[in-house]
């Protein structure tokens, strides 16, 4: 699964989960709320009455983000036996870049793409992946599945899903990759989820220890006794292994494979 910043969430088979946005949505409306609250004055019945307000306001956002976050985590642990995600260095992706001098016009600054990354930083905040990761681990343990976290210096998205070739770059903009080596065409994030699910493969069956997180209490067989896990564990409801088609289409992708 790659967390997307223009989709909620997109899996190696395409499925797509549209992100709710829930501060994009209300986070207007709450600024004029709090201005009209700072309008009132001091000590005024309807001062007391303004308060309550932008702190509904506040308490659906953490609502929908709740509640859309443990859908997903409870789709993907029923659904499927093991799950790859990304190390996200959180600290650096809301990081603001540091302003660059022009060399060539004193006093000037360059682009550094900070509205991009400040959109980015949006969503990956509403998406709270520390949650995710929290709520990943313990779902996918009560149903004996594995979550493979990815290495943070893993390149996902600049790795070809198809031809395994690298780019040196690929800008925050680019919502499409295009491989020059194959000619493989394929939406960012799902080219990213394709290649998480073959790194997870790849971990899994090599029976990495740090990396893999085997939520069954008392039973690390899977990963590091017989160093050959199937995913498709008899144990618990049936799955996939993540490259045949979801259990149940949350959202069907108009992605196809272009490759
Ligand atoms: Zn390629």
């Amino acid at each position: 699964m790659d967390l997307g910043v223009h989709h909620f969430a997109v899996l190696s088979t395409g499925e797509l989960f549209e992100n709710p946005k829930p501060i994009s949505h209300h986070v207007r409306r709450m600024a004029r709320l709090n201005r009209e609250f700072s309008r009132r004055q001091k000590g005024s019945k309807r001062r007391a009455k303004t308060k309550a307000k932008p702190a509904r306001c506040h308490a659906r956002v953490a609502n929908v983000r709740r509640d859309t976050l443990h859908k997903l985590t409870t789709h993907l642990a029923t659904a499927y036996g093991t799950v790859v995600i990304e190390d996200l260095a959180v600290k650096n992706m809301t990081a603001s870049p540091k302003p660059k001098a022009d060399p060539e016009n004193p006093g000037h600054h360059l682009e550094n793409g900070h509205a991009a990354r400040a959109g980015l930083n949006r969503s990956i905040l509403d998406i709270a992946p520390g949650e995710l990761h929290r709520q990943l681990t313990y779902k996918m343990g009560w149903h004996g599945g594995h979550l493979v976290v990815a290495d943070r210096l893993f390149p996902s998205s600049k790795k070809c899903s198809s031809c395994k070739k690298t780019k040196a770059t690929l800008s925050l903009a680019t919502r499409t990759y295009r491989c020059e080596h194959c000619g493989l065409v394929l939406d960012r994030d799902h080219n990213a989820a394709r290649n998480l699910a073959a790194y997870g493969k790849k971990h899994l069956v090599a029976g990495s220890g740090p990396e893999t997180q085997n939520g069954r209490r008392g039973d690390a067989s899977c990963t590091s006794d017989t160093g050959a896990h199937s995913p498709k564990s008899p144990r618990g409801r049936k799955r996939q292994d993540g490259s045949g088609q979801p259990a149940k289409a949350v959202t069907a992708s108009s992605q196809g494979e272009a490759a």
